[in-house]
């Protein structure tokens, strides 16, 4: 019996509706980032416990799960959704210890996973095909159906978000998944499958396999069962999931990385922006795919800003999940060597640091902090302001004019997320256009939030779109009938 919130056990798979041994029998450690305590001990789950759950999920499709009404789909889905809101306190606690995030990011996240459920428990039953005008004498309708067994391997920096949004609106078009959470945070995951079996989903639509990327991951993707893979994380994995699942030709969406710009033009209404500005480089500290790391400002208010920034860098405090501060510590010792190894880049080639947090010297000497740290000015092109980071780090780039903003803001790999800052709403709206990229805020930003909004990136930022009521036709596909008749 676990003494974690909620968790009835943590060191097994979720198969067939029940909690089963992994068939390794071995575990591995999860470890909390606050203070590298030993939180618990989860499945290493492998290749056959990817085939049992792929197993389960083409029976739950093939029996009770596959008989429900989109009506009826959608009705479990909402009841989730309480069942999640209920519990909402005791998943914040584990998310934050897990994961290491403040308890305020950790509850809106475990609110934003139940709104994931209840805008596709709503939208189940309104997804619709069409009739479409065709020869006399033929008929011809569309069915959207769903792909079958959706499998969903899913990072640690948002765990209930990311698998909110993506078992939600797969759950929602009939699809059983197979869930494999990342190995440094799962315990979201495993409470999912708990409340999602509480509220009556049949056995089987839902299965988690906790285990390493390179063993449960890699089998899940490749899997010749699974007819849809969702993946969130990085390029390089992406690109070795999409592989993998080319092999029998199943199709992917992928939501990789970004190095997604804020641009503040001179007309900027900077109270506004300087929030919105700083958050989105500090929240989950900084380890958000759609974190604003770089912030591109007119050059007659580049040092205003700068400055402004800095002060508030300079007042950020940091600490434990559970004391629930602005910013804390990272996921793991290996990410903080990652951050640290780009902060010592940035000291070796010289860049100015315009506003640091101070580290205090009570911190647990196990966690993984990093103080949050402003750069500037660094030029475009720089590799700080072209790699991703994924620590508490930003940039901010001085240009010209709004081209030179465009050149900038499209001039790296990625393109996941702009914020546009302009009282010109002529300019707003050609910033929007010219902006390469999934998602544009104008006049606020919105990291990674927005269930409605559908989500995605294009270049190295991967393809696809989740959220919203787009993911519903990624997470199916269409049939088209023609009927001949006199
Ligand atoms: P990662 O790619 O190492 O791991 C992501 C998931 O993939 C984990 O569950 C992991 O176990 C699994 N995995 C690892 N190797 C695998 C393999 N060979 N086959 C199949 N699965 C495998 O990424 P990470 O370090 O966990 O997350 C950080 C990265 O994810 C960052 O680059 C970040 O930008 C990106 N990310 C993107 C989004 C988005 O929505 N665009 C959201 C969150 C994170």
């Amino acid at each position: 019996m676990s003494t974690l919130p909620l968790l009835e056990t943590t060191d097994r798979v979720f198969v067939a509706g029940r909690w089963q041994a992994g068939a390794s029998r071995e575990t591995l450690p999860l470890i909390n980032p606050s203070d590298g305590s030993t939180l618990a001990a989860i499945a290493r789950g492998n290749a056959a416990d990817i085939d049992a759950a792929v197993a389960a999920a083409q029976a739950a499709l093939d029996g009770d799960w596959g008989r429900l009404t989109a009506a009826e789909r959608g009705r479990l889905l909402m009841r989730l959704s309480s069942r999640i809101t209920e519990a909402a306190d005791a998943l914040a606690r584990l998310e934050a210890m897990d994961v290491g995030k403040p308890l305020k990011q950790a509850r809106a996240d475990a609110l934003a996973m139940a709104r994931y459920f209840e805008f596709y428990g709503g939208a189940a039953d309104k997804v619709m095909g069409q009739t479409i005008p065709y020869a006399r004498g033929t008929t011809v309708l569309t069915l959207r159906e769903p792909h079958g067994v959706t499998g969903h391997i899913v990072p640690w920096n948002y765990p209930m978000q990311i698998l909110g949004r993506s078992v939600g609106a797969a759950l929602a078009m009939g699809n059983a998944c197979v869930l494999k959470p990342a190995e440094e945070a799962c315990l979201t995951a495993l409470a999912l499958a708990q409340l999602a079996a509480e509220v009556g989903l049949p056995a089987g639509a839902v299965n988690v396999v906790p285990g390493l990327g390179e063993e449960a991951g890699a089998a899940l993707a490749a899997h010749p069962g699974v007819a849809h893979v969702s993946f969130t994380g990085s390029v390089a994995v992406g690109k070795l999931v999409q592989a993998a699942a080319a092999r029998h030709t199943a199709p992917v969406t992928l939501e990789l990385g970004g190095k997604s710009p804020q641009v503040v033009f001179a007309d900027a209404d900077l109270e506004a922006a300087l929030p919105f500005l700083v958050n989105a480089g500090i929240q989950n500290a900084g380890q958000t795919c759609s974190a604003a790391s770089r912030i591109l400002v007119e050059r007659s208010r580049f040092d205003e800003v700068v400055s402004r920034m800095g002060e508030r860098y300079r007042a950020l405090r940091v600490g434990p999940a559970l004391d629930d501060l602005d910013v804390g510590p990272l996921i793991s010792a290996r990410q903080k060597e990652i951050v640290e190894g780009y902060l010592g880049l940035a000291r070796d080639m010289g860049l100015r640091v315009a506003g640091q947090a101070v580290l205090p010297a009570s911190l647990p000497r196990g966690g993984c902090y990093v103080a949050p740290t402003l750069l500037a000015p660094v030029d475009a092109g720089h590799r700080l302001e072209q790699e991703e980071i994924f620590g508490p780090v930003q940039v901010v780039v001085p240009f010209d004019d709004e081209a030179d903003a465009i050149r900038i803001g499209n001039g790296t790999p990625y393109g996941l997320v702009a914020g546009v800052w302009t009282k010109d709403g002529s300019r707003a709206l050609r910033m929007a256009h010219a902006l390469k990229c999934g998602q544009v805020f104008v006049n606020n930003y919105g990291a990674g939030g927005g269930i409605e909004l559908p989500f995605g990136g294009v270049k190295a930022s991967g393809h696809g779109r989740e959220k919203g009521f787009e993911a519903l036709y990624g997470f199916s596909t269409l049939k088209t009938i023609a009927i001949k008749h006199d």
